[in-house]
């Protein structure tokens, strides 16, 4: 007792604050290389809303963290997260990490920006954003990769993280103190098996819609080769592009490697099932997004209709009211939580939690710019300290845009390797960050014609 009061007495003779939450608006012209093209997603720029928190402690290191958009409207993001500076600037560290969720409750229930959402859509993406940078300051401090403190945290810290409102007729408190404390035996093994063997990947690289029929074959030949457990292709643009796509991609990975379709929330409900029959004979293995993100009831219907093919969503499921639905309705057999669609860290382990409440395998959602570098984090947490196991868990892995972060994502024979640096992987390259910022960086100024937005350009 008395060296906790010593413990704080000196912290706060030298109170460490927040002193800059600063903004940037990151782009890369992957439009006209149509990499991320899908049945909705003609021609993204793949684009980050970053920020970098700093403080005047003595030695600090930064906090860094973005959500993900593409392209177009990342401006409104970045002023999504000037809005909430005032809640942040001044704060003390200690204040922030004694309680975490606190923190997160703060930025969610600001009495007048939560109007905006509530709990969903750019000011939710905002909230993660600064959420997710402070769970990078907070890491990094400690010395640890992100994955590694969560996962040392008891099971009473780790629920005093999550708000559990509009959550407790599904998950109470002490029920997700019991799944915690069930994965606490073995913890130590599997973190040994982690670090030896990584965490198991599939790869959505061949399967670009805007790809052609060669380099889909190409692509698709390689990701067997690397070592991914899966492979994903587009689907929902034209049905007969779809069968030939999924005849090439069968014939070139075999009958027994697993294939998933993405459909990118393209067709009403009817459709979906029509369309995913038709599909069939080429042993899909789950089907994504068939649907609109907030359709609970289309997603239950359409698992129904299309068994055995699995019915996986979650990227843009705005938060964990939104999961809670899919689960209690029986709507989805794979959970694809994002580590930057909802509230943050905080958000996204009450999703975890959830998911494994409701026996549902979490398989993020990845790819995008740096959110392979992010979910990495939260999928190793999953397997150490919630769902225990990697039965039926694969992580999304997309090889683009790894070069521009300082801690890349290390992939070995179709697996991430365990994050060993400080953080969240958020950090971007200064010099990369320079030459993407929109509009007026370097990167920019070489882009080729229609890169540069309409009524953007002479900013
Ligand atoms: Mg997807």
């Amino acid at each position: 007792m008395s060296r906790q009061v010593t413990q704080t007495k000196t912290r706060r003779a030298t109170p460490a604050r927040i002193t800059a939450v600063d903004t940037y608006d990151i782009r890369f012209p992957t439009s006209h290389r149509l990499e991320g093209s899908d049945a909705m997603h003609s021609d993204p720029d793949y684009s980050a809303a970053y920020v970098i928190i700093r403080t005047d402690a003595a030695n600090s290191p930064e906090g860094h963290g973005f959500c993900f958009t593409i392209g177009r409207g990342n401006e409104v993001e970045v002023a999504a997260i000037d809005a909430l500076r005032p809640l942040v600037i001044g704060r003390s560290l200690d204040e922030i990490f004694d309680d975490l969720g606190g923190f997160y409750g703060i930025l969610v229930g600001d009495s007048q920006l939560r109007w905006l959402g509530p709990e969903k859509g750019v000011i939710h993406m905002a909230v993660a954003a600064v959420v997710n940078a402070v769970w990078d300051l907070h890491a990094k401090r400690e010395g640890k990769p992100l994955w590694k403190l969560l996962s040392d945290l008891t099971p009473e810290q780790i629920v005093a993280l999550l708000d559990f409102r509009y959550l407790t007729d599904a998950l109470t408190p002490d029920e997700a103190l019991d799944i915690l404390r069930r994965a606490l035996p073995g913890k130590a093994e599997r973190e040994s098996r982690l670090h030896a063997d990584g965490y198991p990947a599939y790869t959505t690289s061949p399967g670009w819609l805007g790809y052609s029929d060669d380099r889909l074959a190409a692509l698709a030949g390689g990701a067997v080769a690397d070592g991914f457990t899966q492979i994903k292709i587009k689907v929902g643009g034209e049905l007969a592009d779809d069968i030939r796509r999924c005849r090439i991609t069968r014939q070139v990975i075999g009958p027994d490697f697993r294939m998933a379709l993405d459909a990118n929330q393209r067709w009403d409900v009817a459709e979906a099932i029509e369309w995913t029959g038709r599909l069939a004979e080429f042993a899909p293995y789950w089907i994504e997004e068939p649907t609109s993100p907030d359709d609970i009831l289309g997603h239950a219907a359409i698992r129904r209709a299309v068994a055995p093919v699995k019915v996986a969503t979650g990227e843009h499921a705005a938060n964990r009211v939104i999961f809670k639905q899919l689960l209690q309705a029986g709507a989805i057999d794979i959970l694809q939580l994002d580590a930057c669609r909802v509230g943050g860290v905080n958000e996204n382990l009450a999703i975890l939690l959830l998911a494994a409440k409701f026996g549902i395998p979490v398989c993020p959602h990845a790819g995008g710019l740096g959110l392979c570098e992010l979910v990495q984090h939260l999928a190793m947490f999953d397997y150490l300290a919630v769902s225990g196991t990697l039965q039926d868990r694969t992580l999304e892995y997309v090889d683009h845009l790894h070069e521009h972060f300082a801690d890349p994502v290390v992939i070995r024979k179709g697996r991430y390797a365990a994050p060993t640096v400080p953080g969240f992987g958020a950090t971007m390259r200064p010099e990369s960050r320079r030459a993407y910022t929109y509009p007026h960086g370097s990167a920019w100024d070489r882009a080729p014609a229609g890169d540069v937005h309409p009524g953007e350009a002479s900013e």
